[in-house]
This record gives C-alpha cells, sequence and structure tokens, in this order.
C-alpha cells in the first residue's frame, strides 16, 4: 500500500490537520502533552493507504538523548525507501524553525513528492499571506515542484486542495504497479 507520510514540530497542528483531512474527530490525539510520541504510529485507510504519523519534533524541552532517537528513527524509516508522499506541516505564522529545516532536508534527500501545509491560517492577516509564503519556501529551500498550500485545521481551509495532491500521488503510484 501507498504510505503518506505525516511530519511536524510538536504543536503544529499535526494531529487536526490529519483529524480534518480524514473528516473524523479524533482519529490522531490532539496532544495535551507535546512531545511525547517517540514512535511511529501506521494506520491503514480505507484498504487504501497507510497515513504514517511521524512522531512531533522540536519540543523545546525534550533531552539529548530523545533528539538523537528521533534521528534514528528518521533514518530507519527513510532508509526503508517506503514513503510514497511526504506532508510536512509548519505554522504559516513563523519563519520555519531549524527543526523544520532538518526535516525537510529528510524529505528532500528521500526524492520522493512532498508538500507543505502551512497551519493556522485563520491566525494570520490576508496582508501577511504571500512573504509568509515566501519566507517558508526560502527557509525551507523547496523545489519548485513542491507546494506549499495555506490550510486552518480549525476552519477547515485547503482541505480539498491536500487531498487532491495525495489522491494525485497514490493515483500514480497505483498505475506503475
Ligand atoms: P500536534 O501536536 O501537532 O498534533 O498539534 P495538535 O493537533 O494537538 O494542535 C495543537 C494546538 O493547536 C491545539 O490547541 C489545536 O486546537 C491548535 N490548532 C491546530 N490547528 C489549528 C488551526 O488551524 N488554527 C488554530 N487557530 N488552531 C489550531
Amino acid at each position: 500500500l501507498p504510505q503518506v507520510v505525516f511530519a511536524g514540530k510538536s504543536n503544529v497542528g499535526k494531529s487536526s490537520v490529519i483529524n480534518k483531512l480524514l473528516g473524523r474527530k479524533n482519529f490522531a490525539r490532539v496532544s495535551a502533552q507535546p512531545g511525547k510520541t517517540v514512535h511511529i504510529n501506521y494506520f491503514v485507510i480505507d484498504r487504501k493507504m497507510y497515513l504514517v504519523d511521524l512522531p512531533g519534533y522540536g519540543y523545546a524541552r525534550v533531552s539529548k538523548a530523545e533528539q538523537q532517537r528521533w534521528g534514528a528513527l528518521m533514518e530507519t524509516y527513510f532508509a526503508l525507501g517506503l514513503l510514497t508522499v511526504g506532508i510536512q506541516i509548519v505554522d504559516i505564522r513563523h519563519k520555519p524553525t531549524r527543526d523544520d529545516v532538518t526535516m525537510a532536508d529528510w524529505f528532500r534527500a528521500s526524492d520522493k513528492p512532498w508538500i507543505v501545509v502551512a497551519n493556522k491560517l485563520d491566525k494570520i492577516k490576508k496582508s501577511q499571506l504571500e512573504g509568509n509564503l515566501a519566507e517558508i519556501r526560502q527557509t525551507l529551500l523547496l523545489p519548485a515542484e513542491v507546494p506549499v498550500i495555506p490550510f486552518s485545521a480549525e476552519k477547515g481551509i485547503g482541505r480539498d486542495e491536500v487531498l487532491a495532491h495525495i489522491y494525485g500521488y497514490i493515483g500514480k503510484e497505483g498505475s506503475e504497479q
């Protein structure tokens, strides 16, 4: 089955984005304790794909040992070469962090399709949109073919566009097999 991989900084709204995309309320747990997942969750969706939920990164209070564990987990997952499409979630309000850049490096090196979901669109002014999207693109060194999709898990904005990308990439892989 194709693997759709979700990654994002702790508290960026990864669980909320997943729930919004799936149209379910409590599929992924909206976290009270950020940074506490240190394993990869796999879910089979509609017998069509794996949703792969990578642990949130960049939580300020994690120890060096936990950071190293996160890195080792990424190394293992990406070395398997199993992902079909990567979904990286960032906060549209802020310049991506160093950890976001590291995550982007993993996706870029994988040579698989990858999209960036810029969440919490409802928290910025319209006038900030273009500038913030450009800053995300520049900071993450996104190749031209990687889209940055403004999203609000709170308001449900961007859902159809993200789903269209996901299904486009899953369909392509399916027809190659
Ligand atoms: P995770 O740790 O990345 O899985 O993040 P969560 O899904 O647990 O969300 C973290 C916090 O951000 C929660 O309080 C959510 O209600 C809030 N949140 C998530 N998405 C949005 C959004 O699009 N807009 C706003 N305003 N808040 C959001």
